[in-house]
């Protein structure tokens, strides 16, 4: 079996590069090997609408399932591959299927990190990543009143939402000192906080777990100081395990992810890798080297790797942007706040509507919208232009950014 194009991992990132491929007229063969036995859907309502029984899995699907058929694309789907031949350009399946490629575009994503505690794999505990996680959990819910969330990120808080809507008593266990700790600052922390907190869910920070409890089912979530907190459900979102081992194993270079280089190309030959996995030089972060786990960076790096094999090589250069919706609080979110020594606030917490506005050695990074779409739409060119406003000058609500923007750009 051969593929022109071999695309391991079927999510956004996979999906987006067969689609980008053929718009741009690619004619060779494009095959996408996928782990799931699903065809291509949005992960972001996992633990959003789709979690709350409000959008069907069809509504979530990135494209219908005939769509790959009438592009060409072969949906290989359930397969893993396991091993990878970079000298024969080849790759091995989980069921033992050899394939060879031209060029191979690696889009895996990750696997939920576990609790490195006793009891964790006790029936009863989730982690979100797939529609198969989403649905078991949906299954088990009739017969639970107690959930703890553990950790505090956005997967966690958004299915608190969820579950507080369903009249679940919800527990958040946190490790560090606030939720969203290691992608926002302190402010948007704890206003997330107090509105989950007036939702009725109960947040813990600074919390030690030390054991899940139960016999043949989950019971309860033991603290370092041996509490146990009653649950009949435990969901754990502490963050993924960039699924790169094949390629590591056949000598890519990369420790937390694969290392790729401006264009994602990978230390393999005609090896690319995109998406969650993929270790780069982020230029909206000062250059620094990392991992971005957003819609938009797979997507982008997805059509910049299309680009690059259809045409003229093509570097991955993108505005990162994300969102996160939680009860009535849509937060959205441009630029990369990694490294910020300076945050302002534009307008007030209090009236659930307001900008977080981070900064580095004065010029604007990012800014976290909460209700605000006005601030995120006209905010984007701070970050893409690094201007330079006055902490005054960006907490004055009297003068939108956009204004706010071409008076700096004027002077
Ligand atoms: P994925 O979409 O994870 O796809 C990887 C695919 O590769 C998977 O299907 C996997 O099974 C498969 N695979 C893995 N290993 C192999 C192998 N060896 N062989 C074959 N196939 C393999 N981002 C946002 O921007 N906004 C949000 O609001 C948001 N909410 C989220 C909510 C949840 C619950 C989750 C889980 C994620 C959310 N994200 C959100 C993150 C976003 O979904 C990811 O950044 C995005 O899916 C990354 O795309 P990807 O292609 O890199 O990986």
């Amino acid at each position: 079996m051969h593929y022109d194009i071999l695309i391991v991992g079927g999510g956004h990132g996979g999906a987006q590069t067969a689609i980008a491929l053929r718009q741009a007229k690619f004619e060779g063969r494009i095959g996408v090997v996928n782990a799931e036995a699903e065809y291509p859907y949005e992960r972001p309502p996992l633990s959003k609408d789709y979690f709350a029984g409000e959008k069907a899995f069809e509504r979530i699907m990135i494209r219908p399932a005939a769509f790959w058929a009438e592009r060409a694309v072969d949906m290989m789907l359930g397969k893993r591959v396991e091993a990878v031949d970079p000298a024969a350009h080849a790759i091995t399946t989980s069921d033992g299927t050899v394939i060879s490629y031209g060029s191979m575009i690696w889009a895996t994503g990750g696997s939920p990190r576990q609790l490195p505690v006793e009891g964790s794999n006790l029936p009863g505990v989730h982690v979100v990543r797939t529609r198969a996680d989403v649905d078991r959990m949906t299954d088990g819910l009739d017969d639970v009143a107690d959930v703890v969330i553990v950790g505090g990120g956005y997967i966690g808080l958004e299915a608190a939402a969820v579950l507080r809507k369903m009249g679940k008593n919800v527990t958040i266990l946190e490790a560090m000192d606030r939720v969203l700790a290691r992608v926002a600052g302190e402010p948007l922390s704890r206003f997330y906080e107090a509105e989950h907190q007036a939702h009725g869910v109960d947040v813990r920070l600074g919390v030690e777990i030390t054991a899940i409890e139960g016999d043949s089912f989950v019971m309860g979530v033991r603290l370092a100081d041996e509490e146990i907190v009653p649950a009949q459900m435990v969901i754990v979102g502490i963050g993924i395990i960039p699924a790169v081992a094949p390629l590591l194993n056949a000598g890519a270079a990369g420790g937390a992810g694969v290392d790729v280089d401006t264009y994602c190309r990978t230390s393999l030959p005609d090896v690319f890798a995109i998406g969650d996995c993929a270790a780069h030089a982020n230029a909206f972060a000062g250059g620094n080297i990392m991992r971005v786990e957003s819609v938009q960076n797979a997507n982008d790096m997805a059509n910049a790797v299309a680009k690059s094999l259809t045409g003229e090589l093509t570097p991955y250069h993108a505005v990162p942007w994300f969102w996160s919706n939680q009860y009535d609080l849509r937060l959205q979110t441009v630029g990369i706040s990694a490294g910020y020594d300076a945050t302002v606030l534009r307008g007030d917490p209090d009236t659930r509507s307001f900008s977080l506005i981070y900064l580095k050695a004065g010029k604007v990074i990012a800014l976290d919208c909460v209700n605000a779409t006005k601030d995120y739409v006209q905010g984007r060119i701070f970050v893409t232009e690094g201007l330079s406003p006055t902490a005054e000058q960006l907490a004055n609500a009297g003068v939108t950014l956009k204004e706010l923007a071409a008076d700096l750009m004027a002077n």
